[in-house]
């Protein structure tokens, strides 16, 4: 287990918690850990009635990690990840939700943490120089600092459609899927959106369903995970060296994928035959480091094209019936949105008993929901149970649904009305002493996202030692240095393909959303200079030692 820094002598007045975190996910687990065992009082208060964030939530058939599980999983302790035993390349979410549910027992984390209760609101005092938060319990804290783990992908978007509360039948969301389950058994299913989450369902459900309807309203790429057991040996061989492959992996663009990286050369330039037998070798390989394999996939358009249009010639040979096989082409860049992986999903669509409609403004758009099913342009479809896979309110839907009030009583939402901005998406000018974990403005969910979590934990967990032992009360986000962020995170992020489509990385999913880039590509960058900046006294952010006294 990383050192513990020792408590300085110096360090500000007790208060009634020291930080409240907010959400129990493998962010807030991690926070929790370190903050108690560095001998800090600490609340965390999640939502859930238990750990696990999005594998507490995400229970829908299918649902697994598109990360290698060697990888997916935490690497603070060298004890718990020698302990913990995967079972499949890609784990499945109840084993996720089970390795979260052990760490929890085994650093003893519940006791820190009030289930089923939500962070309603949390004001900053700026005479007391700490945070007034309240829970919809109605309980209340005074807490020196306020770090947000709520969750990149946590608040579900469900659309508004008209007539969503008149179904007679099992309505669900993915997002908060029914922890009993759902039985599709003899069932008519309709499920809209196919996402990274109706991707994994699909293929899952129609096994047992008597009929499945997907509506899509764009087509999507997606790539075979290959999922297979976990090889014992390979997994033994990994653990041999967990450190050193931890290391590797996190000097990876996404902060994993080490050992599928292989040379990467220009596609443009290359003979065709060459290229479609490294895109083969990577088809056949399977998961996402499937774009890694040229260097100029994801800056070059015309590179780009020639790896979709790959795919798009997969998806032709794989579904029997060209109409349908048609309409699941997608047109685009390939990676522009998140690349989805998943297993047995173009095949599914060969089954008998699975339909494919497009919903999309030149195909059959949703116009209602009814008693009995779904109105697609001139047709009515009737269902025993409708699915949304309709995806999240990403990056700032969770930090804006608590009104979270900084200096003059200004809430985030004013503060981000154009769009989000931050310092390293840990700080917010206006916001002290608040922390947001892989907030907009980090590497956040273009990255391995335990990884990320962990690395931003330990960030703040060294910032608070160091406020302790230079004295410090409260810490800032400067303006410029925010101004100087968002430029770096807009420039980076306009050397790629990213912002040239409409995805949920610009929140475009959402009516209304601002559209901004939000997370930045490239992990080892983003991490040398969170190192750098901390080792010049955190430039860029603003101390006040003032220390208050306790009210
Ligand atoms: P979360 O797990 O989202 O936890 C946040 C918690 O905060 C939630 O439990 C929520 O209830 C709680 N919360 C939010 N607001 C409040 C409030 N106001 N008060 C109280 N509680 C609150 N990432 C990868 O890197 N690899 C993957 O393969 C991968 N697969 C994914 C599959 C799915 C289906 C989804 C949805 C996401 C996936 N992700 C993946 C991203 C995933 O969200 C992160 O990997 C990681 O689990 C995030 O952890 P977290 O603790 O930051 O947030
Ligand atoms: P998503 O990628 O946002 O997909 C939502 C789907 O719903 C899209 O197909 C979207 O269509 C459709 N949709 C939304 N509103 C609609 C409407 N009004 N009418 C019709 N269709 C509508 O959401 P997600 O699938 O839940 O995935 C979100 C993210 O979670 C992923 O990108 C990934 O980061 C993570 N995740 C990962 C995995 C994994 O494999 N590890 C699994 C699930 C989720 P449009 O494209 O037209 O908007």
């Amino acid at each position: 287990m990383k050192n513990e820094q020792d408590r300085p002598e110096k360090h500000v007045e007790a208060v009634v918690v020291e930080a409240v975190v907010v959400g129990a996910g493998f962010a807030g687990m991690y926070l929790v850990h370190r903050l108690a065992s560095s001998g800090r009082t600490v609340r965390c208060f999640e939502a859930g009635s238990d750990v696990g964030g999005t594998w507490y939530w995400n229970r829908y058939p299918g649902a697994r990690c598109d990360v290698d599980s060697m990888e997916y999983s935490y690497d603070f302790d060298d004890e718990l990840q020698q302990e913990w035993e995967w079972t499949e390349r890609y784990a499945t979410q109840p084993e996720i939700l089970r390795y979260a549910q052990h760490v929890a027992d085994r650093f003893d984390l519940r006791r820190h943490i009030t289930f089923h209760t939500r962070v309603e609101r949390s004001v900053f005092d700026e005479t007391l120089l700490r945070w007034t938060v309240t829970t919809d319990a109605g309980e209340v804290l005074t807490s020196r600092f306020v770090i947000m783990a709520t969750g990149c992908l946590s608040s579900t978007n469900l659309p508004d459609i008209e007539g969503l509360d008149t179904f007679s039948g099992p309505l669900v969301h993915t997002g908060r899927w029914p922890h009993d389950g759902v039985d599709f058994a003899g069932k008519r299913v309709g499920i809209v959106g196919t996402g990274s989450s109706g991707i994994q369902a699909i293929p899952v459900i129609a096994q047992t369903a008597a009929h499945v309807t997907v509506f899509q309203r764009t087509a999507q790429f997606t790539i075979p995970a290959q999922n297979c057991p976990l090889d014992p040996e390979e997994q033994a061989a990994i653990k041999a060296e967990y450190g050193a492959f931890r290391e590797r992996n996190r000097r990876m663009p996404g902060a994993f994928g080490d050992r599928y990286q292989r040379p990467a050369p220009n596609a443009v330039g290359l003979s065709p035959e060459a290229f479609h037998e490294e895109m083969e070798f990577l088809w056949q390989q399977g998961g996402p480091m499937f774009l890694s394999g040229f260097r100029d996939l994801m800056r070059n358009p015309a590179a780009n094209q020639l790896a979709a249009d790959f795919v798009r010639g997969k998806i032709a040979e794989i579904v029997h019936n060209p109409v349908v096989a048609d309409r699941l082409t997608p047109t685009g860049m390939i990676g522009c949105k998140r690349l989805v992986v998943d297993t047995d999903y173009y095949a599914t669509y060969n089954r008998p008993n699975v339909t494919l409609v497009d919903v999309s403004e030149h195909g059959q758009p949703i116009t209602r929901i009814t008693a009995t099913g779904l109105q697609a342009g001139e047709t009515h479809y009737e269902f025993d149970v409708l699915i949304f896979a309709t995806g999240f309110d990403a990056m700032t839907g969770s930090l804006l649904r608590v009104d979270l009030r900084g200096r003059g009583g200004e809430s985030l939402a004013e503060t981000w009305a154009a769009g989000p901005v931050t310092y390293l998406g840990l700080g917010v000018t206006g916001f002290p002493n608040l922390f947001m974990v892989t907030g907009p403005g980090s590497p956040s969910v273009l990255a391995n996202m335990i990884i990320a979590t962990e690395q931003h934990v330990d960030w703040i967990m060294d910032c608070i030692h160091y406020m302790d032992s230079e004295g410090h009360a409260v810490i800032e986000a400067e303006r410029h240095a925010v101004d100087d962020w968002v430029a770096h995170v807009n420039s980076v992020a306009g050397r790629t393909i990213f912002p040239s489509c409409s995805s949920w990385y610009l929140g475009a999913n959402i009516p209304g959303k601002p559209r901004v880039f939000m997370p930045l590509p490239g992990f080892p960058a983003y991490v040398d200079r969170c190192q750098q900046i901390a080792a010049n006294a955190y430039e860029g952010f603003r101390f006040e030692s003032l220390i208050p006294t306790a009210s």
